[in-house]
């Protein structure tokens, strides 16, 4: 039994990216909390495998295989949602290149996805809300790049930067009507995106960003999957336009 102020019984919610790692993580535990999950994803094998997770945990899931720039798609998703209270746009992808060999392609994808995916989740769950008059939550996902930088992360932290300034606008421009907009800017997280380098150096890496860690380890999706349901939750009531950092110490911005 939830907690009262985690308890999302009779809500609804709308996750991008839900097929996997940190989004899967969050449709399930959004369910947990008692939320009817809306699950949105490129890879519709894995809705499936995340709806199955949600059905055995007693929840209610539907699935909509769809690509997160495809913005007239992804409205159509959102509006089947007879009332929507939390969209939490988790959908996203990885590229690292050297600045110098950063292609124009390279940094249209990514922005496409990262950030213009973001953008349209937000603003089909904004419409949405306002028309139902409902005081929802929207979280976006941006990153621990936007504070750390790094090597190869033009095109990523670039997304990831204009996704944090997405969130303090629309947190602005939509708290008069209750809507609140906050981020979650994970740190390290071992999810299928970060395990797609090869062993060694995958192992190297954990190892590296573990010594970077006050707390000695990687994140897992639910570290930050317990962050979206803190701001899908009336716990955060009073919060918004904020960057929530689940990184576990790495980076500690004022
Ligand atoms: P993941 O396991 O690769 O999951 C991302 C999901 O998004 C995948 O199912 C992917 O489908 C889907 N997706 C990609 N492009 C899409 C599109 N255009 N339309 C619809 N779905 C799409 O990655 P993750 O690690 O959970 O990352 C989730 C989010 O957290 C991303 O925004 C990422 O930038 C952010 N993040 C992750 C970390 C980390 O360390 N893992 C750290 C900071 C921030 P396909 O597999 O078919 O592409």
């Amino acid at each position: 039994m939830p907690v009262t102020a985690y308890d999302l019984t009779g809500r609804t919610a709308f996750v991008t990216g839900a097929a996997s790692g940190i989004g899967r993580a969050c449709a399930v535990l959004l369910a947990e909390a008692g939320a009817t999950v809306h699950c949105a994803d490129l890879d519709t094998h894995g809705l499936d495998g995340t709806a199955a997770l949600i059905k055995d945990a007693g929840g209610t899931a539907r699935t909509h295989p769809l690509d997160v720039t495809d913005r007239a798609r992804l409205g159509e998703a959102v509006a089947t949602c007879a009332r929507l209270d939390v969209m939490a746009a988790v959908a996203g992808i990885m590229h690292s290149s050297p600045v110098l060999e950063t292609r124009d392609e390279d940094l249209d994808r990514v922005l496409e996805v990262n950030f213009k995916g973001v953008l349209y989740a937000c603003q089909a769950a904004a419409r949405s809300m306002l028309a139902s008059k409902t005081p929802g939550s929207i979280i976006t996902m941006a990153s621990g790049a936007v504070d750390t930088g790094g090597a190869g992360l033009l095109c990523y932290g670039a997304a990831k930067a204009a996704v944090v300034q997405l969130t303090k606008t629309l947190a602005t421009e939509m708290g008069p009507h209750g809507i609140r907009v906050n981020a979650v800017a994970p740190g390290w997280i071992r999810t299928p995106m970060t395990e797609r380098h090869d062993v060694a150096a995958q192992a190297r890496t954990e190892a590296f960003m573990s010594r970077m860690s006050p707390l000695g380890r990687v994140g897992d999706p639910e570290d930050i999957a317990h962050a979206v349901l803190h701001l899908a939750s009336d716990a955060s009531a009073f919060t918004t336009g904020q960057i929530l950092r689940p990184n576990g110490g790495v980076a500690m911005p004022w």
